[in-house]
């Protein structure tokens, strides 16, 4: 077992904060001082590690470049205004993380290395941990195959990282969404409830198309009839309709299952919503909306939080929010940033101090 202490570190001989304005800086566009990695090899973890942010140097046979053997976290830190850095529901991610590292075929890591490795290198970065509202420390643990092989079989080898990246606020406006009906993100049996690196570049090309269409976004639909809704981008999707606020389940493993959606789920609950995680077809969609019972849309997920739909263009129709009356959306988002930065009671043991 590796404990916290048998963490070599390795220290910047000067930081590079004070060339930043954390204030101004956009999402994950600029990393920490420091990264933890480990190897895992010979059936083992080994090498753990934090030494300063610096490049890898990789064979151009590496398993991962070629087939995709990879997966991700996201997670952030918050700086209470007491001052006191926080990571937001680790754990949560964790146990997501080695979820995604079984469904591809990839070894555990062990708790000491993600968590007590993650709560080190937040603790030795911590003055990267932004103080303004919307602002956090984005965490980035991830982990690839390092075979040097182009036969296609798992690897036998691999890498896991953590890097921090100072952000401010991802998504900013209201968004417009195109319901998708011709591509698909993720199919019943596939890949879809994990954070698989090839899940998000299999996306690109389909977000491209709405993009040019002049929409932010797409809605993803089941892969067999285009019809229950899935996901909206990157994030989970929460439709309100009358007193209740319905989600995908998770039972198809097509979802991703959210920590801010699991968050959001608790928090409307204790808003006085009703919370259904049920398959929701777009006709379904479009006659609550039609009777002006869906009164908002929206997507959440640990990047932007709580994203307001203004918009939804499905077929020929075209469904309209005015995001300053979403209250449910604007609420949510007001009851997490008051648990984040420390103005409202902890009271479900969300915050992690490192
Ligand atoms: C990461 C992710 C989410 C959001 O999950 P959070 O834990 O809330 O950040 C939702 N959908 C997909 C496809 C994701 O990759």
């Amino acid at each position: 077992m590796i404990a916290t202490a048998d963490i070599k570190v390795t220290r910047v001989e000067s930081s590079k904060p004070r060339e930043l304005n954390l204030s101004q800086v956009p999402f994950g566009k600029y990393m920490s001082d420091h990264m933890l990695e480990a190897d895992f090899e010979g059936g083992e973890w080994r090498n753990v590690e934090i030494k300063p942010y610096q490049p890898l140097l990789l064979a151009p046979s590496n398993a991962a470049l070629h087939y995709g053997q990879a997966i991700f976290e996201g997670i952030k830190a918050y700086r209470l205004h007491t001052g006191e850095p926080v990571i937001f529901r680790p754990y949560n991610n964790y146990h997501r993380f080695n979820i995604s590292a079984n469904r591809m075929q990839m070894p555990s890591v062990p708790e000491e290395i993600f968590m007590e490795g993650m709560k080190q290198l937040v603790a030795l970065d911590a003055k990267w941990v932004p103080a303004d509202e919307d602002h956090a420390l984005y965490i980035r643990p991830f982990m690839f195959a390092t075979d040097e092989v182009l036969g296609v079989r798992p690897s036998d080898n691999f890498k896991f990282m953590i890097i921090l990246s100072p952000s401010g606020p991802y998504f900013t406006a209201p968004m417009r969404i195109w319901v998708e009906e011709q591509y698909t993100r993720a199919a019943h049996g596939g890949v879809g409830y994990a954070k698989a690196a090839g899940n998000y570049g299999a996306a690109m090309y389909p977000t491209a198309q709405a993009k040019k269409k002049g929409y932010d976004q797409v809605l993803w639909t089941d892969a067999t009839h285009h019809k229950f809704v899935q996901e909206i981008g990157v994030m989970n999707v929460f439709f309100v309709i009358g007193d209740t606020a319905v989600t995908p389940g998770l039972e198809e493993g097509t979802i991703l299952a959210g920590v801010t959606r699991d968050s959001v789920i608790t928090l409307l609950g204790e808003m006085g919503y009703t919370v259904e995680e049920r398959p929701l077809s777009m006709d379904e969609v479009v006659s609550a909306y039609k009777s002006g019972q869906l009164t908002e849309v929206f997507g959440s997920g640990t990047a932007a939080t709580i994203s307001l739909i203004k918009e939804l263009h499905f077929k020929d129709e075209v469904m309209t929010w005015d995001p300053a009356r979403c209250d449910a959306a604007n609420g949510v988002k007001r009851k997490l940033d008051a648990v984040r930065y420390g103005y409202a009671a902890d009271n479900h043991g969300w915050l992690v101090r490192v």
